[in-house]
């Protein structure tokens, strides 16, 4: 894998937010030597429509929306397209996008936890092929869940710790396999659970791979950690590699920009092999 990216993720911000662009800035200084750069394509609103609710689309549109999580940014419509183009993109390329703002808390009719659009499920759900959601972030996905529930095309698997926001995932229900995992559990007990839970998921006919790639689990990681270390990442990558399937990814959580970017570079050597 190498980088879907470009700077106009960059060029919006709120004061105080987590969700900060220099979180990606750091990162991507740390990773632009390293792998090569593709700029995301601009999600249309018929892509949108794939996953989610016109009205709800509308909302976002006019900033018709209100959530302390999701600050209403000048020409915010502009940047969760190309955000939603950056996994689009990563799809057709196999690639990881960094493209912000995240997308895994947003369902159909839904904005939340920094997210307005699901990326990942708008490039799932365009791609119309089997698919293997797996979500690495240390918050559940719940609006990716939400979206693909008793969708026989997809199978959603998420590690995320708990208690935690937003709360949901305490429990496995039809496609969606839940793990919810102590603040502390730290790597080889996680790596143990992910191994268990992707052998039991061998053999299914899965035609793809997307992942939603959150490090917000890091041990230093001032959201959500699960006291992971930067080799947890790297073991995650190669785990999932050895999946052998077409595979892309889109950046989720990870607020810490010195070490996101070692922690996707961990992931992507795990990953790349
Ligand atoms: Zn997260």
């Amino acid at each position: 894998m190498d980088l879907v990216f470009s700077e106009e993720a960059l060029q919006y911000r709120s004061a105080g937010h987590p969700e900060s662009p220099d979180r990606v800035k750091t990162a991507y200084s740390i990773l632009r030597n390293k792998y090569k750069t593709l700029p995301p394509d601009q999600a249309t609103v018929d892509d949108l429509r794939l996953v989610h609710d016109k009205n709800f689309i509308k909302r976002v549109r006019e900033g018709n929306f209100s959530n302390p999580d999701c600050p209403k940014y000048d020409d915010l419509f502009f940047y969760a397209t190309l955000s939603a183009g950056g996994a689009l993109k990563a799809q057709k390329t196999g690639n990881i996008s960094l493209m912000r703002p995240p997308g895994h808390h947003a369902g159909k009719d839904y904005l939340g936890g920094f997210c307005y659009f699901n990326n990942l499920a708008i490039a799932v759900r365009k791609s119309n092929l089997k698919t293997l959601i797996v979500d690495f972030d240390a918050h559940h996905g719940n609006g990716t869940q939400d979206i693909f529930l008793g969708d026989e095309q997809v199978v959603y698997l998420s590690l995320h710790r708990s208690p935690g926001f937003p709360g949901t995932g305490q429990k496995s229900v039809k496609n969606a396999i839940n793990h919810p995992v102590p603040a502390t559990i730290g790597d080889t007990k996680y790596l143990e659970i992910l191994t268990e839970a992707l052998d039991g998921l061998e053999n299914k006919g899965f035609e793809q791979l997307a992942l939603s790639a959150g490090f917000d689990g890091h041990k230093r990681d001032p959201l959500a950690s699960v006291g992971l270390s930067t080799l947890a990442f790297e073991e995650i990558g190669k785990l999932l590699n050895n999946l052998d399937l077409p595979a892309f990814a889109v950046l989720e959580g990870g607020y810490v920009g010195k070490d996101l970017g070692k922690n996707i570079n961990a992931f992507l050597t795990g990953f790349n092999g």
